[in-house]
Formats: structure tokens, sequence, C-alpha cells
């Protein structure tokens, strides 16, 4: 496997290509991402966990044989307004995820498939593009796979009940296409694409897994935010269901260790995780 510069960052995964696009970034202290009464100081010392960090958003394209997939395709412009508190003051935004396909190559007609790891916003705002006329597809020709128990999730079906924009111009859109479909379960592609349940950050959190020639990459969605809940399985975020990530986070991080695979968070740079001392460990992957 190798890094190659260009639109996004593109791997070689045995026979199959996958391209990491980052669509902008959002800003978030980890006082919010964490419950602030916990004691954290044994993940972050004195770091100041009310300081704004930047976490990128990141889409992938994976093509293998003939499937061309989009996990998590976002939408930064509908995830935040210019001057929103969530956008790094002062900074223009990356390509939106079509201008970012078309420059690596990729029609969004030819995309087979879209998957998303789980419901949050950031994972699936680009499912549509909004027109004059509504919504409409952003992959026409796709199937898009997203998991059922978060669709049932409380306020996710709230949402649906009440017209909220978000959800109706985008997987509401879908569903009304006639081309969402609900996975409760694993789930073979073809062509070297598995998807398959790690519950957790939501509760039908799904990871994606490439696996060609001997290689294997994973696209993890949340499983992990940051590089400190990958070497301590037992942080967690305050939404998560925290015996349920830690249980996903020991059975993917061994199998990621052992396949040497290929890691691709939604908000981190890719990397690969090994085992230092017992622990998990975590090594960016060179770009
Ligand atoms: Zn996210």
């Amino acid at each position: 496997m190798s890094a190659v510069s260009g639109p996004g960052v593109s791997y070689r995964v045995g026979r199959g290509r996958v391209v990491s696009f980052n669509l902008g970034d959002l800003e978030l202290r980890l006082d919010e991402v964490f419950d602030p009464k916990a004691d954290l100081s044994p993940y972050f010392g004195g770091r100041d966990l009310s300081a704004p960090e930047a976490f990128p958003t990141r889409s992938f394209y994976v093509s293998s044989g003939s499937l061309r997939a989009v996990v998590d395709p976002s939408d930064y412009g509908r995830l935040v307004s210019p001057g929103h508190f969530r956008a790094p003051p002062g900074s223009a935004p990356p390509l939106p995820l079509e201008e970012q396909l078309a420059a690596a190559g990729v029609s969004p007609d030819s995309v087979t498939h879209v998957v998303v790891t789980h419901l949050h916003y950031d994972h699936y705002a680009g499912v549509t593009r909004a027109t004059a006329d509504g919504p409409s597809l952003a992959f026409p020709s796709a199937r898009y796979i997203i998991p059922a128990r978060d669709w049932a999730m409380p306020d996710m079906v709230d949402a649906r009940r009440k017209g909220d924009s978000d959800v109706t111009e985008t997987l509401g859109a879908v569903e009304a296409a006639g081309k969402l479909e609900l996975l409760d379960g694993p789930l073979d592609l073809g062509e070297g694409l598995t998807v398959e349940p790690f519950p957790g950050e939501s509760p039908g959190h799904q990871v994606v897994a490439l696996r060609s020639d001997g290689a294997s990459c994973y696209f993890v969605g949340d499983l992990y935010h940051l590089v400190e809940e990958v070497e301590h399985p037992e942080l967690a975020a305050a939404w998560a269901d925290a015996p349920a990530l830690l249980a996903s986070r020991r059975i993917f991080s061994e199998r990621a260790a052992s396949e040497r695979a290929l890691v691709l968070p939604g908000h981190l740079p890719a990397g690969r995780i090994g085992r230092r001392g017992g622990a998990p460990s975590w090594a960016e992957e060179p770009a």
C-alpha cells in the first residue's frame, strides 16, 4: 500500500483504490466530547479541554473490481455556514465532495454504493444535493446502505415525523426515491467490500472493510475520534454506549493489528493500529 498525493489522498489496497477527502474542519472542545465531570487527566494530562480543536470531516471513495463506493458522503456547506461557531475563523473550506471526486476522476453516476457508517449528520449530509427543485440524489445510480438501528433512534424517528429539514432533505429524499436500504447485520457487497456492525458511537454504527490480495483497509467512521481513544479504548464520548463501544474497539483493534490494516477514521488522518506493552497503539500513515 502506498499513498499518492493529488485530490484527496489515495492509497492502493491490493488491487483496490481508496481516496480520502477532507471536506472541511469542524471546531470542537474536548469538554463537549467527553463528560467534563469525569477525571480526564490520565488521558489528556494538562491539555486545555476548553480550547477549540479542529477536526477534519472526511469522506471516502473506494473502487474494487466493478464496485465503486462512497463511504460517509458529507457536505461541509450544510454543516456550517460562513462564520458558524464550528468553522475555524478565517479559513476557507476545501472544495465540496462532488468537485473533489471530479478532480480524482470520479463521476457521481459511476458510484454503485453509498455506505453510511452511522447517522450523525456530518457522515451523511452529502447523500443529496440541493437544487432549485428540491434535493436530488448526489449519486443517482447508487444503492444507499444505512444502519437500521440508527434509522430507528428516537431523535431520528422524531425528525422524520416532524419533517425536520436536515433529515428530509437528505435521507428522507433518498427514501422517497426508493434507494434507501436499511442494514441490521453484516453484508458482503462483493469485490472484497463488506459492512459489519461495530456499535457504541451509535446503536447501529458500522464499519466498512476492503480486502484485496492479502491487504485490508477499514473505514471506521467514529469508532475513534482521537488517537487517545485508540490507546485507551474505555475513553468514550459522552453520547456513546460505553460498554458496547469498548467491546467493539477490543474486537476491532485486535483484528486491525493482526492484519496490519490501513485504518481510516472519519475525523483523523489514516493510520495503523499496533500493540505496545499489551495495549493498542496508533501510528499515522505517512501521506
Ligand atoms: Zn463524526
